[in-house]
């Protein structure tokens, strides 16, 4: 059994149940943040990890992260931490000292590339201590000041490691321009992303909560990551429409109906790149959306009107696709 907070992304529980695990759902609290009480009296001997992001889906840290790790350990079970937003975190927390066993690091997400900026996906692993002889090969391992990869190990595949991995190199061209990130960055320099990232998302959160439905706005600063939802959006519009009517303005759409706890989700990652200037213009077209949406205003549902392609019948798209192209009857 794996347990996935219900904020959980679907890649969490997928890849556990890919992996042949259960996979159940922990409750939330209504600040937002995993039910320690309810996950520490769900662990147990059939319990073999917790699948927890952090800072989570909703925007927020997850304070009681050491102490859901130790409770965890003490059941005998693994700590695994989706690290798609580090961003907020980078430089200023070492998953380590959080109890996390394992973690994957999305570096099209952190390290250069804005969140939903496509990709394409890649996403080193690190493991703790109590995990590192299950790491499949080949590897890096830190050995004082030096790394080094590991491509035969002395255990000559008769450890618990499932052995080598076909496809090691992934994305190279996501792990050079990360290198490259973070070298120009430095270790002061990427302190500053995290709370670049940070301040711009509560810039666009207390900008736009008089206005936009903010559910854990209540529960403190954000994260690097501002979340609204469709409440109060008038006859019958939905995030959907504020979306496409974002791009009349010149804006890629946010994330929307994710996470699936909050109604029409609407979640805004500004990340560390942005300037203040372009946050205000953002926020203004944001908010001018969003009267829009208030008001009931029809016309959205029809936006986008200025896009090379309109509004697209995305359902027929997906259970009809047409994946050849045929040239135009003259
Ligand atoms: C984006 C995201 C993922 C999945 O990332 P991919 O882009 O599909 O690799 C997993 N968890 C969270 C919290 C995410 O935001």
């Amino acid at each position: 059994m794996v347990l996935c907070p219900e904020s959980a992304h679907g890649t969490n529980p997928a890849t556990a149940a890919f992996a042949n695990y259960r996979v159940e759902d922990i409750p939330a609290t209504a600040e937002g943040r995993v039910d320690l009480a309810a996950l520490k009296a769900r662990l147990g001997p059939d319990v073999a990890a917790v699948m927890i992001t952090n800072p989570n889906t909703c925007g927020l840290f997850e304070r009681d992260f050491r102490e859901i790790a130790d409770a965890v350990h003490a059941a005998g079970a693994f700590v695994y931490c989706d690290g798609a937003n580090f961003n907020a975190i980078v430089g200023k927390v070492r998953p380590g000292d959080l109890g996390v066993d394992a973690m994957h690091i999305n570096l099209h997400k952190t390290f250069s590339t804005p969140h939903g900026g496509g990709g394409p996906g890649s996403g080193p692993v690190v493991l703790s201590e109590a995990l590192k002889d299950f790491a499949p090969l080949p590897f890096v391992r830190k050995t004082g000041e030096t790394y080094e990869l590991v491509e035969q190990e002395e255990r000559d595949g008769r450890g618990p490691s499932f052995g080598r991995m076909a496809a090691f190199h992934g994305q190279m061209g996501m792990f050079t321009r990360a290198l490259t990130y973070i070298l120009s960055h430095g270790a002061d320099g990427l302190q500053q992303v995290a709370e670049d990232a940070v301040l711009n998302a509560n810039y666009i959160l207390r900008s736009c909560e008089d206005l936009l439905h903010a559910p854990f706005g209540a529960s403190g600063p954000c994260m690097h990551e501002a979340l609204f939802g469709d409440k109060d959006f008038g006859d019958g519009l939905s995030t959907l429409d504020l979306a496409k009517s974002l791009i009349d303005e010149g804006y890629h759409p946010m994330t929307m109906y994710f996470p699936l706890v909050v109604h029409g989700a609407m979640l805004v990652e500004p990340t560390e790149t942005e300037s203040k200037v372009s946050l205000d213009q953002f926020i203004a077209a944001l908010r001018g959306v969003a009267e829009r949406a208030k008001a009931g205003d029809q016309s959205m549902k029809q936006a986008p009107y200025y896009a090379p392609r309109r509004r697209l019948d995305e359902t027929l798209a997906a259970r009809k696709p047409v994946l050849a192209w045929t040239p135009a009857e003259e």
